[in-house]
């Protein structure tokens, strides 16, 4: 199959292994690898994709431990680079009570940051199908050069841009510079993904409609998707929009849900892209995606619970039955 390429950061979530307390007051945590494209990437490859991720990392062990995480997985890695000086990027995380979760980040700056434009793997990126990144990589340069530089280097090479803000409001140094950097790149994305909070962000407003969606639309854009948690996803295209309903799991973690969802898709139309102009086959991607974010949160963790194929078409079948 065609190669799917995700551009961003990797880094280290410390989960405390009980819920409900404050940092000082964890007893331990536990290494989780995440960062949302590179989340993407394993979830494309899980599915039988072909994956790269680009970016950098610590040239430190938990660098390499996340390299080896990809390498395992099938995700190729001839466009990570390392930095010599910067420590890879880590996030401790809070479980509150309520089940919400608190990041405070390690990025001062890590290694993802450093990206330069000049380090990019061109060759790998150009031969891209399909283009995907988030917003976090826009947040300092040098790695907002390289982001964009990346993104420009793929389309001109005719890739597909996928984007999933990914929205991280205290890696910003405020909301609005958040809305507007996470917006200066809006135009350039053929498929758009957000969460049902990032489209309440991004558009001021409380509601979740298809007015406020659509709010959202270019006329570049092929599929606009508002994930909505345990209530699926809402399609809009030029023409036709609709919803798809969610798989009822017991969710355990949502971590990772949404790349599991991306990912999916992605795998799902790399190789025809007319699927985005046909509503019936649409509409079945879209059931695979909900079913492969569902199966994402049954376990605890993003990449240990991104399902295979096989995975996703068992949860279909007994769904229907
Ligand atoms: P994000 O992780 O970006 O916030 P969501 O939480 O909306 O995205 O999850 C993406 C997709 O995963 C949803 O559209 C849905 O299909 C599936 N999903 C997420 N949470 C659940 C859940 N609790 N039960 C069933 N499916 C879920």
């Amino acid at each position: 199959s065609s190669l799917i390429v995700s551009f961003g950061e990797m880094l280290i979530d410390f989960v405390p292994t009980v819920s409900g307390v404050s940092l000082a007051e964890a007893p331990g945590f536990l290494k989780a690898p995440g960062g949302a494209p590179a989340n993407v990437a394993i979830a494309v490859a899980r599915l039988g994709g072909k994956a790269a991720f680009v970016g950098k990392l610590g040239d430190d062990e938990f660098g390499h431990m996340l390299a080896g995480i990809l390498k395992e997985n099938g995700v190729i890695g001839d466009g990570i680079n390392f930095d010599k000086g910067a420590r890879t990027a880590l996030a401790f995380v809070t479980l509150k009570a309520d089940g919400d979760r608190e990041f405070m980040f390690y990025r001062n700056p890590s290694a993802d940051m450093l990206l330069q434009p000049e380090e990019l793997n061109l060759e790998l990126i150009r031969s891209a199908k399909v283009f995907h990144y988030g917003s976090i990589s826009l947040i300092v340069e040098p790695c907002r050069s390289a982001h964009l530089k990346a993104m420009q280097e793929a389309k001109d090479a005719g890739a597909l841009l996928s984007y999933d803000p990914n929205l991280r409001l205290p890696l910003w140094p405020s909301a609005e510079e958040a809305r507007e950097q996470i917006l200066s790149i809006w135009d350039k994305a053929e498929i758009i993904k957000v969460s049902d909070v990032e489209l309440e962000f991004l558009t001021g407003s409380d509601k979740i409609d298809d007015a406020s969606a659509l709010s959202l639309w270019h006329d570049n854009l092929k599929l606009l998707l508002v994930t909505l948690g345990e209530k699926g996803c809402r399609y809009y295209t030029k023409g036709f929009h609709g919803s798809v309903e969610a798989f009822h799991v017991k969710a355990v973690d949502t971590t990772g849900a949404g790349d599991s969802f991306v990912g999916a898709l992605l795998t799902k139309i790399v190789d025809d892209q007319s699927v985005l102009e046909d509503e019936a086959r649409l509409r079945e991607v879209l059931k695979f995606a909900n079913a492969c974010g569902a199966i994402t949160t049954t376990k605890k963790g993003a990449i240990p619970a991104l399902p295979a194929e096989a995975d996703a078409l068992s949860l279909i079948n007994s769904s229907s039955q």
